[in-house]
């Protein structure tokens, strides 16, 4: 193959002297010049190989695997998956390589905080640091391609896998999005230390009605492009080689047979040109859904409209045995040469092997536990803390006890823990006794503090696990009502995977923190902040309601006609915590938001400024939030929207002025009409504060630069 590949290179690159194309769509063309209909077919089939056998080793010698999934915990040795490539280098007849692929969700054998918790800490560059680590470790282990990140805007806590994503807002979605990308492909010359990564699940998978797992959903689409679309928009600019079709049906249309949203909107407006790969099975579901008749007419139906490769069922293949047009002939090279293309591009071709000798340093795994702890840390959200309760001053208590089912508990890695063992976790309990602190595990007479530890187990959340009821179980809020009557001062704590109703909580506590599932350094991170070692900076990123009747329940909702609008008859519509909430040990203030102007042009960079003061004596890390409001447009808009925020470093009893920059683009909004993205020229009102909720404005007139417009 070398050879002539070599000479069909030269030759299309010849043809092409004056277009900058990139070199390996070039290569992809000149494989694809010399396959079969079989093989390729072949690349467009993804198998699911829990273990590899004499067979899987048939097929890949026939040019029949393009790529190879495995389970969810597990993945092979290097050796194996090694000899299984060397198969399709050496004894296939045209010696292309596997891409072999697993689910690196928050960590691969270092476990990270889950997503949704990492997207609590605000920090854009911590996030890129983990999925650097995970993507190392992964290469490491032999993975080519990691079917992450999620970034499925959800918007209702009753779904499993709103713990997989980053929260409810599409901008930060967009934002850590980009950041797992960039720290998992890098500058994808660095083979092994990077892997493809992939946006999922494509699209409106949050939107699952009634937050059932794999339900069908109602977008519009306008709420398609303003809120379900924009993460993955950015994601694709920031160069992700492949995005997962999802299970879930649109508005009638299901995701994995949507021309619209894959061919128009992915592949021509946002000229995404890496591989499209079908969620589990996606394929074959047609039928379930209704869309199909058969295994071969949902192959058909998939591949037109977009989706290149077809996950575990093997419908594609099944296309060998029809007549086949032009047109169909076109539609199969082209998804083949985006598969062709993402293998050139991730150096797969180059390597197809991996290392088996190449070790990661004790050094590094050291720091990589050390940023698991930072990320934890900074994932946890303070939520109430009565008469400064935290930090905990050791001195002042005779007898401290830690309780709950979550206290002695290693499980703390979320659902996807990939390879992660739990007996390197550091449970809560240890994590105390780490930092010299005598605790005991049951209540004693002279008990004056209690540290409760309450959550959900790991597989009470994730994929397929969707609740009807987001309290927390009853048997934990009666540990806590029965221990709230014996008048010990009670820290609790809360080890969860969802946004959860924490009035009960919140009323017989007196201080409440969120730790989420932290990963590997749960214990540490949780020690540090209850003893101060560790100021708590962490912001949600859901709104939290009071009771699961409210969902759904999200702060960037649109306004309704009516004053009163948000009370139900028992119950205020408010929810029990508002998006972007978090409290520290120290004590913030905002000023007033200033612009120079009240009035600006439209190309105009807009300035706001903004003074925050520490009055406190600890420092503090403060994530200063800005909300649009457009009051007035030709759609109806947002009540307000995240459009930046800037975290600052205060030191004790100190200010800083917070500036931000705006730009036409931030307060542009999708419009049907016109099916492109308008900026309205008019009165912007602008929120600045600590939340969602807590906020303080400016308003500022933003007129059009032509008069005549
Ligand atoms: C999930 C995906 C996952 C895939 C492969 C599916 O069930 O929806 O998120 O990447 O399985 O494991």
């Amino acid at each position: 193959l070398g050879s002539l590949l070599f000479l069909a290179c030269q030759e299309k690159q010849q043809a092409n002297d004056s277009s900058p194309k990139d070199l390996n769509l070039v290569k992809a063309d000149s494989v694809l010049s010399l396959m079969t209909l079989e093989e390729k077919l072949g690349q467009l089939q993804q198998h699911y190989v829990p273990q590899i056998d004499s067979l899987v080793e048939l097929e890949v010698k026939k040019g029949n695997v393009g790529s190879i999934l495995n389970g969810r915990t597990s993945f092979y040795s290097v050796q194996e998956r090694n000899k299984l490539q060397k198969i399709a280098v050496e004894n296939s007849r045209l010696g292309i390589p596997i891409l072999f692929a697993h689910d690196v969700i928050h960590g691969y054998e270092t476990t990270f905080p889950i997503n949704l918790a990492q997207s609590c800490s605000w920090n854009k560059e911590l996030v890129f640091k983990a999925s650097q680590v995970a993507a190392k470790e992964a290469a490491h282990a032999g993975i080519d391609w990691a079917f992450a990140p999620m970034v499925d805007v959800s918007r209702d806590a009753r779904w499993g896998r709103i713990s997989e994503c980053y929260g409810e807002d599409p901008y930060l979605n967009a934002l850590f999005g980009e950041a797992v990308i960039s720290g998992y492909q890098g500058d994808l010359q660095h083979k092994d230390q990077q892997v493809i990564a992939c946006l999922k699940h494509y699209v409106g998978y949050g939107a699952a009605e009634g937050g059932r797992d794999y339900q069908y959903t109602e977008i519009s689409k306008q709420t398609l492009h303003d809120t379900y679309l924009p993460p993955f928009e950015y994601g694709i600019t920031a160069g992700a080689l492949s995005v997962m079709s999802a299970f879930n049906d649109i508005s009638g249309t299901p995701a994995s047979a949507n021309p619209y949203t894959l061919n128009k909107v992915l592949k021509d407006d946002y000229n995404f040109e890496g591989v499209v790969v079908s969620d589990w099975d996606a394929v074959t579901e047609l039928i379930l859904h209704g869309s199909a008749e058969d295994s071969i007419s949902a192959a058909l139906l998939a591949l037109n409209s977009g989706v290149d490769m077809e996950m575990k069922s093997r419908s594609y293949e099944q296309i060998a045995q029809l007549k086949l047009s032009e047109n169909l002939h076109r539609k199969i090279d082209q998804a083949v040469k985006r598969v062709l293309y993402i293998k050139f591009k991730s150096g797969l071709f180059d390597q197809p092997y991996v290392d088996e000798h190449q070790i990661i340093t004790k050094e590094e795994k050291q720091q990589f536990r050390a940023l698991v702890r930072q990320s934890a840390r900074e994932s946890m959200v303070l939520l109430k803390n009565s008469h400064h309760l935290l930090p905990i001053k050791k001195d002042k208590y005779k007898s401290i006890a830690i309780l709950g089912p979550f206290a002695e508990e290693k499980e703390l890695m979320g659902w996807w823990k990939s390879v992660g063992d739990a007996k390197n976790v550091i449970s809560p309990l240890e994590g105390i006794q780490n930092v010299g602190i005598n605790v005991t595990t049951k209540l004693q007479p002279q008990t004056d503090l209690i540290i409760l530890c309450l959550g959900e187990q790991a597989d009470e959340f994730g994929e397929n696990n969707s609740k009807i009821n987001i309290e927390l179980a009853v048997d934990q809020q009666k540990i806590l009502e029965k221990l709230s009557k014996t008048g010990v001062e009670i820290v609790t704590v809360i080890f969860n995977g969802r946004p959860l109703a924490l009035q009960k909580e919140l009323d017989n506590s007196d201080a409440l923190l969120l730790a989420w599932h932290p990963g590997a350094e749960a214990g540490n991170a949780l020690a540090d902040l209850l003893f101060g070692d560790y100021n708590p900076s962490g912001r949600l990123t859901t709104t939290f309601p009071k009771s699961t009747n409210q969902i759904p329940m999200y702060y960037n909702h649109r306004n309704s006609g009516r004053p009163q609008h948000d009370n139900y008859k028992t119950q205020h519509g408010k929810p029990l915590f508002p998006f972007g909430f978090g409290m520290s040990y120290s004590e913030i203030k905002y000023g007033n938001p200033k612009s120079v102007k009240t009035e600006y042009q439209k190309d105009d960079s807009i300035e706001i400024t903004c003074q925050i003061e520490n009055v406190s004596d600890l420092s503090s890390k403060e994530t200063v939030q800005l909300y649009v409001q457009d009051p007035v447009a030709s759609i109806t808009q947002p009540i307000r929207r995240l459009i930046d925020f800037k975290q600052v470093d205060l030191k004790a009893k100190s200010a800083e002025e917070v500036r931000f920059s705006i730009k036409k683009d931030q307060l542009s909004f999708w419009n049907q009409n016109s099916r492109n993205k308008v900026f309205e020229p008019g009165e912007f009102i602008f929120h600045i504060g600590p939340n969602s909720r807590d906020t303080q404005s400016i308003s500022l007139l933003i007129t059009s630069a032509n008069p005549s417009q």
